[in-house]
């Protein structure tokens, strides 16, 4: 087996952005500067989604406003799905939308039933520029989609409506974080 590095292991975690930070409601801009910097920032991806128990991460929540993200992910048969994209596109989401219990790291310790279409395709490049085409179904399925959206400026709860999205809301306005939030805005 060729000696491949564990993802994050040469990263640092950084503080997390949340729910209320301008710079989750911005789209990211694409990358295109293919250099080490974006290796390094792909390494602290992965170290601040596994200091914080995350299934993904995209770059805007750890501060960075560009098009990438990576994930450590199962899908509904348990299959384990590891990676990063930079510039990705969905270019499929198809097949039954089911509402599933839905997270972020950017509401911590907060979810919402939120629906997502079962099976979904990315294409993009990796850190390298190589070009790179990602399918999942399931919950590997709904963390593509969730991914993708963060890059686009939106955020789980923009996809739910009524009760569901009143109740994360106000849930989220009464943490301690979504007050610290409050009183920087
Ligand atoms: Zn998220």
């Amino acid at each position: 087996m060729p000696h491949r590095p564990i993802p994050g292991a040469s990263g640092h975690p950084r503080p997390l952005t949340l729910l209320g930070d301008e710079i989750l409601r911005r789209p990211c801009a694409e990358a295109v500067d293919f250099g080490p910097r974006l290796e390094h920032l792909v390494e602290d991806l992965f170290a601040s989604m596994y200091a914080a128990g995350g299934v993904g991460l995209a770059a805007n929540q750890i501060g960075e406003s560009l098009r990438v993200f990576v994930y450590d992910c199962p899908d509904d048969e348990e299959v384990r799905h590891l990676g990063h994209l930079v510039n990705p596109r969905l270019v499929a989401a198809d097949g039954i939308e089911l509402r599933g219990p839905e997270g972020c790291l950017s509401l911590p310790g907060l979810e919402a039933g939120t629906p997502r279409f079962d099976h979904a395709v990315v294409e993009g490049v990796t850190a390298r520029g190589e070009p790179l085409r990602v399918e999942g179904t399931g919950f590997f399925a709904r963390c593509l989609q969730h991914e993708c959206d963060h890059l686009d400026g939106l955020l789980y709860p923009d996809r739910i409506t009524g009760w569901r999205r009143r109740r994360v809301l106000r849930a989220a306005a009464r943490t301690a974080w979504g007050k610290a939030v409050a009183a920087r805005a």
